[in-house]
């Protein structure tokens, strides 16, 4: 979006579709609810009530009839739908009389874009369960034969409080001299310690 063809592009697509939705939207309403009379009066498009204030149920202010019609009933500071758009502030003592009002925020201004820097690069929560996830998957990563598939499958992997890893391979599948390359390295990246032992136990099967 910093490339200001693409932006202006984007742009122009979106004014348009947006003038699509805001000429179908109107086309539904009373007149009087996009266009408010000489007064400023403008007919909330969902109830018959014409008013020159109304209020939002989300903002302590004033909006005029005409702001409200011109932001096709969606408060102008926090874009509240038009259900939540009142002719009294009921929640106020004065009902809303001494609020102040709400300015005309750039909002609906189309022509200026509102830009978030989004950091979309991925994100690795070290928890048990992803640790576990990564050594096996190493350990998988390490293995050349069925044998020490079933072995890294079947390893147990347990980590503790500082997510230090202690694994317990099964000496039958995985053999005792082969050091678990792969995992050692993962645990490196994740700056985690790896304690490695193998031990005896019951095969699957012969
Ligand atoms: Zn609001």
């Amino acid at each position: 979006m910093f490339d200001a063809d693409l932006l202006e592009e984007a742009l122009s697509l979106g004014n348009n579709r947006m003038s699509q939705v805001r000429s179908k939207i109107s086309s539904e309403w009373p007149r009087r609810s996009t266009r408010p009379d000489g007064d400023g009066k403008a007919r909330h498009p969902l109830w018959d009530r014409d008013s020159d204030t109304w209020f939002c149920l989300h903002c302590d202010g004033k909006i005029t009839g005409v702001q409200i019609a011109k932001n096709l009933w969606h408060c102008p500071e926090c874009g509240a739908v038009p259900v939540d758009i009142l002719d009294t502030a009921f929640w106020c003592e004065d009902e809303g009389k001494s609020l102040p009002p709400i300015g005309d925020k750039a909002k609906s201004d189309i022509s200026k874009p509102e830009f978030h820097v989004v950091d979309d690069r991925p994100k690795l929560e070290l928890n048990e369960r992803n640790i576990v996830l990564l050594m096996r998957s190493a350990l998988l990563d390490d293995s050349t034969n069925v044998s020490e598939r079933l072995g890294a499958l079947l390893a147990e992997i347990t980590v503790d409080e500082d997510n230090d890893v202690w694994i317990r391979s099964k000496s039958d599948l995985w053999p005792d001299d082969k050091a678990p390359t792969q995992a050692i390295n993962v645990a490196a990246q994740l700056g985690i310690e790896i304690e490695w032992e193998t031990m005896w136990s019951k095969i699957p099967f012969h």
